[in-house]
């Protein structure tokens, strides 16, 4: 099939896989006011993730060679900066996902400045970064956002759904955003995440066959690659980092790189190059 985005990869290559991890820990409501220091439970769902689950992660990367970029909110940077750490050391990017993982739907535009102004101190002071990337904690934000972020030094997002090439969100008085959209079928928490308390997804199986979950994410890498298409996941290391589920992303990466024909890139290298494909086009 022919790419209907007239896409030239780098490297001659024919279509883009930008593995992304949301380094999460403790998150949702309860981490924002306050009621989480009660719930030793689910604060520990959450500590999992950079303390336990990370390191594992990071050593299945290594193993294949492969880049990704962590999306990190700075507070888990204040408390595990050890673990974050290695991620840079290891050739990985740290980009932004809020201080305590807050919904940018809900932030004035001064709250959402003062965020991201605080996780760029923090970014810079643990772990000697600048990060220029970004993507929305909790699924959406506000019309002010993309202002916010270009204000903030952020070059690219990676947070909307409307598109599977990266595409550029124009800013008034900015260069414009660029945008790596994700999708929920690349998301993890949609298969595979279990929580007592809160009860999620509510109504609905814990978790989904791993083996299915597994098919699933070939399909949509192999859909996306044959069209040569650009493809970001929204795994988060306490759901798949688990002794269990690393055994299927060990898998997904083998089935990633058998194929000779992909990119595989951190989201601040498509986003650049994008940028330079926009600049010649344009
Ligand atoms: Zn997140």
């Amino acid at each position: 099939m022919q790419s209907p985005g007239e896409l030239r990869w780098p490297e001659g290559k024919r279509g883009c896989m930008a593995l992304a991890f949301d380094l999460d820990g403790p998150t949702g409501d309860a981490m924002l006011n306050g009621s989480i220091w009660s719930s030793p439970e689910y604060f520990t769902f959450g500590s999992y993730g950079p303390f336990r689950a990370l390191g594992r992660l990071l050593d299945l990367l290594q193993d294949f060679q492969l880049p990704a970029t962590f999306f990190v909110p700075a507070w888990v940077v204040e408390h595990w900066p050890e673990q974050c750490r290695a991620i840079v050391e290891q050739g990985h990017e740290v980009a932004f996902h809020g201080y305590r993982h807050e919904s940018f739907f809900a932030l004035s535009p001064d709250e959402q400045h003062a965020v991201m102004a605080k996780s760029a101190e923090i970014f810079q002071r643990y772990l000697g970064i600048t990060a220029r990337g970004f993507r929305t904690p909790s699924g959406d934000w506000q019309a002010s956002t993309p202002e916010v972020l270009k204000a903030a030094g952020v070059l690219y997002s990676s947070s909307m759904r409307g598109d599977d090439r990266p595409y550029c969100i124009e800013v008034a008085g900015f260069p414009p955003l660029v945008e790596i959209p994700g999708k929920w079928e690349m998301d993890d928490y949609a298969s595979l995440a279990y929580t007592r308390n809160p009860d999620f997804p509510k109504g609905g199986d814990r978790t989904a066959s791993y083996a299915l979950t597994l098919d699933n994410w070939q399909r949509e890498f192999d859909g996306a690659m044959d069209e040569g298409l650009c493809l970001t996941t929204l795994f988060h290391p306490k759901i798949s980092g688990q002794p269990g589920r690393i055994l299927l992303l060990e898998k997904f990466f083998a089935h990633m790189t058998s194929r000779g024909d992909v990119w595989f890139a951190r989201c601040d290298a498509v986003a650049a190059w994008y940028m330079q494909e926009c600049q010649h086009a344009g």
